[in-house]
């Protein structure tokens, strides 16, 4: 995971962007989307990496500018492989830099000094003051005129740790992560879920992958709840620096087969939720939104239909995400939930047979054939076969005459005929179009 931090203003979106643009740069597969991203998968030279904007993360937008930016790189020391700490050549070393420069320098994580708006030969030499804040690593860029963006990739891939990211399932237990913002419930949920009395799970001997991970069985079937040590400690509450930060949350996501997104009855799924949602949708995870403190509010059938709406309405681009509603405090609805996690992902590991998938594409186009573009019937997208070639999540790959040929209907279109058929209702699909050879 590499973040950016910095004071706002400093161009830290115009840099995530522009590394997000770069030919090459991006390998997520979003259609359909519209909201301002703040975390993305992309990779460079092929060494994939998450990019995470942490300006526009934070719980508390009202902070003063000094504390948010301290948070930020709290945040980033703690979850972050490499930061990028983003200046203004024009606004000079501020005070805030200066603070946070020394707190910086107090981690061993690799640290990234640009500076910004460097783009003119007035500015390189003014920005050699950056030199004063002791970070040796130091980059003149320009986000917006693309100066130096391309070294400074070089740079982030040379120091991302050389680590096997368990990408692709391995065909290992389910693991589960729950993440959400403060104070939503998620120690209290972890607890009524793990907690030694009366849990509703039962232990297993550790046999995680890493520390912070918990084991358990539920149903006969082994289950890795991710970062739970993180959770797990209610109460512990830090002004300033959050408890269980989103960057902790995103690698938690990262590292997960389904997410339980956790959000409050009381004040329903909000940005930060839709970024940390979206983050399972680029990199093909499973995601289930869990509406908690449940007992809050004044339940009948309509209000539940409601709440649904709503949340599905925020989660626009994903509308067969499933929606759980918990108590953590009266246990109402947590069985419910953790019974939701293994249907998903038992549809994840969902195979459909080479023979029914011909019939399905048969049909599909019969019913309704690819439109040509133009007029021309040399310009129509032709599909010879398909083929599921992996799950969690199933991924099914299309050979066709042109993939530039496909409109976004079609394969949405696509989709929903695999889904209808096929019984895929809850988890996200990925479709690849592939030139014939
Ligand atoms: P976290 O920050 O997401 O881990 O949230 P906590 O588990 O620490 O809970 C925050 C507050 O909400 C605590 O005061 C809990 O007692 C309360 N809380 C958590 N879950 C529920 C719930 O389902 N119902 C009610 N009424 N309160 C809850």
């Amino acid at each position: 995971m590499v973040a950016i931090i910095g004071r706002p203003n400093v161009g830290k979106s115009s840099l995530f962007n522009r590394i997000l643009s770069r030919r090459h740069a991006i390998v997520s597969e979003v259609a359909g989307t519209t909201r301002d991203r703040l975390i993305a998968q992309a990779s460079w030279k092929g060494r994939p990496f998450l990019l995470v904007d942490t300006g526009g993360l934070e719980d508390d937008p009202d902070g003063h500018i000094p504390q948010r930016v301290q948070q930020q790189a709290d945040m980033a020391m703690g979850a972050a492989d490499v930061i990028v700490f983003l200046t203004d050549v024009i606004e000079g070393v501020t005070a805030t830099d200066e603070a946070v420069a020394q707190r910086l320098r107090r981690t061993d994580k690799p640290i990234l000094l640009a500076v910004n708006k460097v783009d003119n030969d007035n500015r390189e030499l003014a920005a050699a003051e950056f030199f004063g804040l002791g970070l040796n690593d130091t980059a003149f860029i320009s986000a917006y005129h693309n100066y130096g963006v391309y070294d400074l990739l070089e740079r982030i891939v040379e120091l991302l740790p050389r680590r096997e990211l368990a990408d692709a399932w391995d065909g290992g237990p389910l693991s589960l992560s729950i993440v959400g913002r403060t104070n939503v419930g998620k120690s209290m949920l972890t607890n009524a879920i793990i907690g030694e009395e009366r849990s509703i799970v039962s232990p297993v001997a550790g046999t995680t992958r890493d520390a912070l991970d918990t084991a358990v069985s539920y149903r006969d079937h082994e289950i890795t709840l991710v970062d739970t040590a993180g959770i797990r400690r209610p109460g512990q509450v830090q002004r300033g620096i959050e408890k269980y930060s989103v960057l902790r949350a995103v690698n938690a996501v990262h590292r997960s087969d389904i997410t339980l997104l956790i959000t409050d009855a009381t004040e329903l799924a909000t940005a930060q939720d839709a970024h940390i949602a979206g983050l399972s949708w680029d990199t093909n995870r499973g995601l289930i939104v869990v509406v908690n403190k449940w007992d809050l509010v004044n339940r009948n059938r309509f209000r539940m239909e409601r709440v649904l709406h709503r949340v599905r309405e925020r989660l626009h681009f994903m509308r067969y995400v499933p929606v759980c509603f918990t108590s953590a405090l009266t246990g109402e609805g947590i069985e419910e939930m953790l019974d939701t996690a293994l249907s998903l992902w038992q549809e994840r590991q969902k195979r459909v047979p080479y023979r029914d998938l011909q019939y399905l594409l048969a049909d599909a186009v019969s019913t309704h054939t690819p439109p040509s573009q133009r007029g021309n019937i040399r310009n129509r997208l032709r599909i010879r076969r398909v083929r599921q070639v992996a799950v969690n999540p199933p991924t099914f790959v299309f050979s066709v005459n042109d993939p530039k040929l496909l409109h976004f209907s079609y394969q949405r279109y696509l989709e929903n005929q695999i889904r209808d058929r096929f019984g895929f209702d809850r988890t996200h699909l990925r479709l690849i179009f592939r030139p014939e050879r």
